[in-house]
């Protein structure tokens, strides 16, 4: 199956977990993807390239406004433009509000937040001039809920789902959708450093802090996997999704739903 065939992917963070899982299954639909993130690139790419398309890659920081821009122009020069913008590079600091470093604070409004403002204001003209495109946002349980210790994070990710609605309404009479994806927990480094932390601060062992972890929040007791995301942003690409617009869709075992 080759639904996105002629399509360019571009998702941020695709060095790693969810980015590299979305990645892999835009491509698996065939899909060129611009890959972005830090880290090994050549493993990764190597993943991608797997499934016969053509990938790209440009180490854009995020952070960084003018690094982005150079991201979204190289994107056009190799490839026309970014039919499907996903953006998910994220970074996370737990600590309580008080004790919260204001560099991090930045840095996570910066890199979760405010960099899509960027990607998805400087996509905007090529989807709507082709009158097809699909944004999606990686935003997470923390855009719908609340967790102590998350102060930036939860900001973000709160602010990243009403970014996608307001991008939804914006271009409701285009082709181009906008729509965010809420993952709860996913066993991706960014989540392994929270569970290596907490079995170093309890004296218990990384299964007992993966226990511990997911039955807190998550009733499933299970992880939602990379892979899994990936499938889900392929359907807010298929015609089927077509007027599925400023949703924020969670993938949880059931963390939003008490
Ligand atoms: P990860 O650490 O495995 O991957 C993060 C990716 O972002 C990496 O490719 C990294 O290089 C990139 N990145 C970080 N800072 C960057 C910067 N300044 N510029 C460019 N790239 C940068 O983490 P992940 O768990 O795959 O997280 C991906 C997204 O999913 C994040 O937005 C995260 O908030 C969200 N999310 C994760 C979970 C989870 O449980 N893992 C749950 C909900 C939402």
């Amino acid at each position: 199956m080759s639904t996105l065939k002629g399509k360019t992917a571009l998702v941020t963070g695709s060095t790693s977990g969810i980015g590299l899982g979305i990645a892999i299954e835009l491509a698996k639909q065939g899909a060129n993807i611009v890959m972005n993130g830090f880290g090994d690139v050549e493993g990764p790419k190597a993943q991608i390239t797997a499934h016969g398309v053509k990938v790209e890659y440009h180490g854009a920081d995020m952070s960084k406004p003018a690094e982005i821009e150079a991201m979204m122009q190289f994107a056009a020069e190799k490839f026309g433009g970014v039919d499907i913008l996903v953006n998910n590079a994220g970074i996370q600091h737990t600590s309580s509000i008080k004790d919260f470093p204001v560099e991090r604070w930045d840095a996570i409004i910066a890199i979760n937040l405010t960099s899509a403002f960027h990607t998805t204001r400087l996509a905007i003209p090529y989807m709507t001039q082709k009158n097809w495109g699909r944004i999606i946002n990686i935003a997470s349980v923390h855009g719908l809920v609340a967790s102590k210790d998350k102060s930036a994070y939860v900001a973000a990710k709160h602010g990243i789902v009403g970014l996608t609605k307001v991008t939804a309404l914006e271009l409701a009479t285009t082709g181009v959708t906008a729509n965010a994806i809420c993952p709860g927990w996913v066993l991706t480094p960014l989540v392994q450093k929270q569970i290596d932390a907490r079995a170093a601060e309890q004296k218990i062992s990384v299964e007992q802090a993966t226990r511990d972890l997911l039955s807190e929040k998550e009733p499933s007791h299970q992880f939602t996997t990379p892979e899994q995301l990936g499938a889900m942003a392929v359907f807010f690409c298929s015609d089927a999704a077509a007027n599925v617009r400023g949703q924020a869709w969670a993938h949880d075992g059931g963390w939003t739903a008490q």
